[in-house]
């Protein structure tokens, strides 16, 4: 069975010290469900390179796991203002989302820089959490799917079958990050799907029904459940209702009651 994920997108917000609180409450809350059914899902949190330490500390010892929002391929040298992955992991980070649709569009981020990453990740055994996601445009032009598998060949373009298995791939549409407009729990399964079928054409059975796919874009502890009831839906990837306790907290209790 594929362990669920909630993983936890705070962007460039929260300070050291906010982000060291924000982690400890939702900490304190996930500890009271351990011995539930903690343990067959992953909880993750990325805050900003300047917090990582903090949020280390508030999660230490504790089931929730450490990721950051970007990294460089390189191992080090000169890249001004680049973080490389066993920087990362010498903080705790275990984690890296790459090839976020903010880091595409605004950033222009390039399929090659984005599977180098992807490479390096895997090779300094940090989880890479993959984004991969259509905008509005395409969307409408009914290019999804199309857009969707181009990026993924790219991402997993310097991967073999087994590397492959442990990269988790987060759907997130251009058009619901941060909209409050999310794909319906149809159009995600039909993403997912499509990324799944990819993947067993391209890695085999066995490492497609491994791989963890999951959702990103406007997710809420009220859409939440409908989502984690598609069949290759196998977690979420949330930013803006990540930001409060309450909300994200309910959010990765919503798939116990499948
Ligand atoms: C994201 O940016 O990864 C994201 C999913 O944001 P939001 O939940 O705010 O749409």
């Amino acid at each position: 069975m594929r362990r669920r994920v909630f993983a936890a997108n705070w962007k460039m917000n929260l300070v050291p010290d906010e982000a060291r609180t924000l982690a400890g409450e939702i900490r304190r809350r996930l500890d009271a469900d351990a011995g539930n059914s903690a343990g067959d899902r992953e909880v993750i949190i990325a805050p900003a390179f300047v917090a990582l330490a903090a949020v280390a500390e508030a999660i230490a010892q504790s089931r929730i796991a450490l990721a950051a929002q970007n990294m460089h391929y390189a191992e080090r040298g000169a890249f001004t203002g680049e973080v490389s992955a066993p920087m990362l992991a010498a903080v705790g980070v275990t984690h890296v989302i790459l090839g976020h649709s903010e880091r595409r569009h605004i950033l222009g981020e390039s399929e090659d820089f984005i599977s180098r990453k992807v490479e390096a990740a895997i090779a300094h055994r940090l989880v890479p959490i993959l984004c991969v996601g259509e905008t509005r445009e395409e969307h409408d032009a009914g290019r999804a799917v199309e857009v969707i598998l181009r990026q993924l060949h790219y991402g997993f373009s310097r991967l073999e079958a087994g590397p492959a298995a442990r990269v988790v791939i987060a759907y997130e549409p251009v058009w619901a990050i941060g909209t409050g407009r999310n794909a319906t729990p149809g159009q995600a399964q039909q993403a997912h799907g499509a990324i799944r079928a990819s993947l067993r054409d391209r890695f085999g059975a066995e490492t497609a029904a491994a791989v963890r796919i999951i959702y990103g874009g406007s997710v809420n502890p009220g859409n939440i459940e409908a989502l984690m009831a598609q069949r290759d839906v196998d977690g979420v990837l949330v930013g803006g209702a990540s930001l409060e306790a309450e909300s994200f907290v309910r959010i990765a209790r919503a798939g116990d009651n499948l």
